[in-house]
């Protein structure tokens, strides 16, 4: 099988290739901007990489899509404080560019499996969230934090009626709050407060011995999915047995790891704090709490519960997530003390 991952060296690009490289024979052609969380799959005989923006280069993307099986478009912009700050930047690579590559995969019949969000559920009251019932509940235009959620369901709806009227075969997959080693980068830049998402950020936070804050008070909820699991079950789906995933939406992520934002940051705090390699830490980061329209701006509306149901997955896939919370914190702390730990205290 040839897979084509555009932004391999994502968060889920580049950890979905690595465990393609160890456990397949898979081939895989990956784009992207930037190539350093790629590692080792670099030098791999079924690696091919190459240096490339999907705005820019247009004819190796439909090239390559008319040599590969199956393709993946992973490029997007998902962070909320660009959702607020950008809106349209996110329009434009989330939707558009993306739109394109989807009209690639019907052109020359190729299986799309694309990237939709938990996002897209938005506000919904229900408890858990469902692939085909649950109702997708945005706030108002002025909220353009919304733009993400939207952009990512109209290209839903757009992928859904290509298979509809022109047989494109696709499956969407959504991912709730996946963490782990890799997933963004650990700032010190101020410019870029708050364009990671929660765990990263806290995790800057606790490295700068700055305030860990917690918007509007820290009580919405989260369940966070280690990105082992995720991406054993987006294995699953790319390898199709039977071809029986085709025109299905998987959510995936860990309703048992659900938590508050204000349980993150006190967990976090307490492994960052007991650690031995922080021993040289003389202070640390007290956990604060900040309004969102001051953190974010007046843009932003949140989302208070997000509890995915899996029961798709695991019926048609099989699969399960394994790596409890407190597992995958530790997991995600430990690569970011090993990779971006000052050895000298910030003075700030
Ligand atoms: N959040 C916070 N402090 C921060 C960053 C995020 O309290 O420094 C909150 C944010 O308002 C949201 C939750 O943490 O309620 C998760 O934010 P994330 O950026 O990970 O993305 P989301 O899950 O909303 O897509």
């Amino acid at each position: 099988m040839r897979l084509l991952v555009l932004g391999v060296n994502g968060f889920i690009g580049n950890a979905l290739a690595e465990r393609v490289l160890n456990e397949t024979d898979w081939e895989i052609y990956g784009l992207d901007i930037r190539a350093d969380k790629l590692g080792e799959c670099l030098g791999h005989e079924r690696f091919h990489y190459v240096e490339g923006d999907i705005s820019i280069n247009r004819e190796w993307i439909e090239y390559h899509v008319k040599k590969c099986d199956v393709v993946m478009p992973l490029v997007a912009i998902a962070t909320p404080m660009t959702y607020v700050r950008e809106p349209l930047r996110v329009f434009e690579l989330d939707f558009e560019e993306n739109l394109k590559v989807v009209r690639l995969c019907v052109k020359y019949g190729k299986r799309l499996l694309f990237p939709s969000t938990s996002e897209v559920y938005g506000m919904c009251p229900d408890i858990e969230f469902k692939e085909d019932e649950s109702h997708l509940v945005l706030g108002p235009i002025n909220k353009q934090r919304w733009i993400y959620s939207a952009s990512k369901q109209l290209l839903d709806r757009v992928i859904w009626a290509y298979g509809f009227q022109h047989g494109l075969k696709f499956t969407l997959f959504r991912p709730f709050n996946w963490i782990g080693p890799k997933l963004d980068e650990v700032t010190t830049d101020p410019e870029k407060e708050g364009s990671s998402r929660v765990v990263t950020q806290f995790i800057s936070s606790l490295f700068l011995a700055e305030p860990i804050r917690l918007v509007d008070g820290g009580l919405q909820k989260r369940c966070f999915t280690y990105i082992d699991d995720g991406i054993a079950c987006l294995m699953k789906i790319v390898e199709n047995k039977d071809e029986k995933l085709n025109g299905q939406i998987f959510n995936i992520g860990n309703p048992r790891n659900e938590a508050t934002v204000k349980e993150l940051a006190t967990k976090l705090k307490t492994m960052f704090t007991n650690d031995p390699r922080t021993g040289h830490f003389t202070k640390h980061s007290e956990i604060i709490e900040v309004f969102s329209k001051d953190f974010y701006g007046e843009g932003y509306q949140d989302i208070d519960r997000r509890v995915p149901s899996i029961a798709r997955a695991k019926e048609m896939i099989g699969w399960e997530p394994k790596v409890d919370l407190d597992t995958a914190l530790k997991k995600t702390l430990d690569y970011y003390l090993a990779t971006s730990l000052p050895q000298t205290l910030p003075v700030i």
